[in-house]
């Protein structure tokens, strides 16, 4: 009985990674010195994999940014504006795609798939012409077999990656990114020749995109690939792994009918039809890789659930065809329970991170095959009978407040339009106000008082008079900047979750449980263990002091309830929802409390909204219904003239643009610039928007700074399709991973265009 890894976290276990990246863009060491910490946190993981015993272990799941990157580097597909002349591309070109350069702006970046890492989108026309300019699969293969791992390379399937592609300016209409395929099969034949001349005997295709309501035009592009490819990969075993929801029955037809393919892994975990097509419909002669051990979760696995589960298909796929799976890539979850040295013993015996989880997925391979460590499942099973019973997991009375929740509904009494007309009327704003998104930048300086506030070295009255200076500096500066909708800058805040977490019940903390966002970025989840509850305010003190600085409004800020759930590892024993409306009512005690302390203008951050929806159709409109409600509990209950924004970091909303609406907020903010103003084209096709509304102006996940013109240029491209007594003017997101350095002229310049377009209007 065989064990397999999908992929595994590429940052470390102290993110080595980020912090090597970090210091090669700003000059302070090497190539050499970051290409070194690279491989000893490759070296590292597959020998780690290799002694747990794992059969099938992943190479080229590292990445130095991006994984779909670094297909588009295989591939050669580099944008133009990138001035790059052929040959191998190295970091310059590389790091410029990610992101951006002084003279260009980084390529676009979206979420990948429903979970929380942001993925470089290919932009591909009929022009490129694809060369194979990045031998990383094969290297990393060759440099784990000198180690002596043979290992399984990883390629981001052909028809994922176009699928997952946007077409190039200019041609958006009439391109169909699928005819590119027999452009770079040639590529992905190269390179799978050089793999199998290297020694490889398998070879993974991560093609997560089948899962998807594929129609069948889409579905045939498979079909084509996996032909094409077949004679090149005779010889080699082909996994095709699919993962993040059920497989369709017409798309599991397929997968299961391609040429040249010799093994299917499938995501065991969310969804349970997918198992019931294997039971029925599982090919003869195929390995089966079952996913058991979900990647995107921090939970210890039942391995005896997973153990009764795996005999099942033992009976389908046949002993000697079946290998023990992770759901998808463990790059979702956090990287080694080990570290976490002040985690509650109780809680941490209910958690298994990617390093656990490999020795889970051995463990039940070794099951299968009649080699049960007793020992093993058994600590497994007390770990999980304790968690059913604990106390500490069980609160009844936001039980029942969350499940008086179900079925209602919830929303404020008066219309956006008259809504806004009173706030208005307090507020006094000119047209196209100006604000920003929360975050003002996190210098050194601030983390340190933060980290030595929290590590008791500095007092409480130390840290509260640094923090209020720090709120006094971003309070004028917002002053001198002339902006007309203040914020804070939350200095306070290590991670917009984090920090409501910390002062919620229910919520656990690791000390480095980061996983990748993008790039260089981490974020540490919160563990939802329990049910929740807000015992006391936990913004009042901070915004009163801001707003007492200023005669401007100042924003309160708060993190929603969907966004709080969708970026916390959330707990598996009861439904989403259900915690959701328990955050809910927690975050509504808020707004309230803020409302009372006199702040007129209360943003509920929904960041992640979009990511939490079903990647399957047929499960949207539910999750849609209980996200939106949630959010509608937060604010119910404030009164006509208090202002409610949001602010999503996804401007890819066309297709939920009705619910966005019917989360009845009186303005939204919208990441915009980075996705080419996707998001304009809603309303240009005639969809209604009656509240405010300011898509992002410019780009703060790259350094550069946008010109005055630049900005303008960008807002009139908005009149055009909004109506100005609706526009607000900002950011795309928070600004704390930028310096001052770039924040100050860049919002000078902001504030400038809108005030001169205020003169045009
Ligand atoms: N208010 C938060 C900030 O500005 C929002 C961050 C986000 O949307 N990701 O940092
Ligand atoms: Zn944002």
């Amino acid at each position: 009985m065989a064990s397999h890894i999908v992929g595994y976290p590429r940052m470390g276990p102290k993110r080595e990674l980020k912090f090597a990246l970090e210091s090669f863009w700003d000059a302070k060491s090497s190539a050499q010195d970051l290409e070194k910490v690279a491989a000893d946190l490759r070296t590292s993981i597959w020998k780690q994999m290799a002694g747990a015993g794992i059969k099938y272990i992943p190479s080229n799941t590292f990445s130095y940014y991006d994984q779909v990157l670094d297909t588009t580097a295989m591939l050669g597909a580099v944008p133009p504006r990138y001035g790059w002349n052929g040959g191998e591309i190295g970091f310059d070109v590389y790091f410029s795609m990610a992101r951006g350069n002084a003279s260009v702006p980084a390529m676009e970046m979206t979420k990948w798939f429903d979970t929380n890492y942001h993925f470089i989108v290919p932009e591909l026309g009929p022009d490129v012409n694809f060369s194979y300019a990045s031998h990383k699969a094969v290297t990393e293969y060759k440099e784990a077999k000198a180690l002596g791992v043979d290992t399984v390379p990883v390629l981001v399937g052909p028809v994922s990656y176009l699928l997952l592609s946007k077409p190039a300016k200019g041609v958006e209409k009439t391109f169909s990114l699928l005819s590119l395929l027999g452009k770079i099969l040639p590529v992905y034949k190269e390179v799978i020749s050089e793999l199998k001349a290297a020694g490889a005997s398998w070879i993974q295709f991560d093609e997560p995109t089948i899962v998807m309501d594929l129609d069948s035009h889409k579905l045939q592009a498979f079909t084509d690939a996996y032909s094409e490819l077949e004679s090149t990969l005779s010889g080699l075993n082909v996994l095709i792994e699919t993962y993040f929801a059920d497989i369709p029955a017409e798309a599991f037809k397929t997968l299961t009918s391609l040429k040249g393919v010799t093994a299917y892994g499938f995501d065991l975990v969310r969804g349970t039809k997918t198992l019931e097509l294997i039971k029925s419909e599982f090919p003869k002669g195929k390995y089966l890789f079952a996913g058991v051990v979900d990647g995107r979760n921090i939970w210890a696995n039942n391995l005896a659930a997973s153990l009764s589960t795996l005999h099942e298909l033992e009976g389908i796929a046949g002993k000697d065809k079946l290998v023990v799976s992770t759901s998808c890539s463990l790059l979702h979850t956090a990287v080694d329970l080990v570290n976490e040295t002040k985690l509650d013993k109780e809680i941490k015996s209910w958690l298994a991170f990617a390093a656990q989880k490999v020795v889970e997925v051995n463990a039940l391979a070794k099951a299968v095959a009649g080699e049960k460590d007793e020992a093993f499942f058994s600590a497994n099973a007390a770990a999980q009978a304790s968690r059913k019973s604990s106390p500490r997991v069980t609160n009844e009375a936001v039980q029942k407040a969350a499940a008086a929740l179900k079925g209602s509904d919830h929303r404020r009494a008066t219309n956006v339009s008259a809504r806004l007309d009173a706030q208005q009327k307090k507020l006094n704003l000119p047209i196209l106000p100006t604000t920003t998104i929360g975050s003002f930048p996190q210098t050194i300086e601030l983390r340190r008082v933060r980290r030595e506030y929290k590590a008791k070295k500095i007092s409480e009255e130390d840290y509260v008079t640094a923090m209020k200076e720090e709120i006094n500096k971003v309070v004028k500066l917002q002053e001198e900047l002339d902006i007309d909708v203040l914020v804070h800058g939350e200095p306070e805040r290590n991670d917009m979750v984090e920090y409501f977490g910390e002062q919620l019940s229910g919520f656990a903390f690791t000390v480095n449980g980061w996983v990748q966002s993008y790039g260089s970025r981490c974020v540490k989840p919160p563990i939802i263990y329990g049910d929740v509850s807000r015992p006391n305010p936990m913004t009042v003190f901070w915004s009163s002091a801001a707003q007492s600085m200023t005669s401007r409004p100042m924003k309160g800020m708060l993190t929603g309830p969907v966004t709080i759930l969708n970026w916390s590892f959330v707990r598996n024993d009861q439904p989403r929802f259900e915690t959701c409306y328990q955050i809910a009512l927690a975050i509504k005690d808020e707004v309230e409390d803020l409302e009372k302390a006199g702040i007129n203008v209360i943003q509920i951050d929904e960041a992640a909204l979009r990511e939490g929806l079903p990647l399957r159709k047929s499960e949207q409109a539910f999750y849609l219904d209980w996200a939106v409600h949630s959010f509608r509990i937060t604010n119910c209950g404030v009164q006509d003239t208090t202002q409610i924004h949001t602010h999503m970091c996804y401007s890819n909303f066309n297709d939920i643009i009705h619910s966005i609406i019917n989360m009845d907020a009186d303005v939204i903010t919208i990441e915009n610039s980075r996705s080419d103003e996707k998001l304009l084209s809603v309303f240009r096709e005639g969809v209604k928007y009656g509240a405010g509304i300011g898509p992002g102006v410019y780009d703060i996940h790259s350094p550069r700074i946008p010109s005055t013109e630049e900005i303008a240029d960008r807002i009139n491209k908005m009149l055009a399709v909004l109506e100005k007594n609706i526009l607000w003017v900002n950011p795309d997101c928070g600004l704390k991973t930028r310096k001052y350095s770039e924040v100050k002229p860049a919002l000078n310049n902001m504030v400038a265009a809108a005030k001169l377009l205020r003169t045009q209007l």
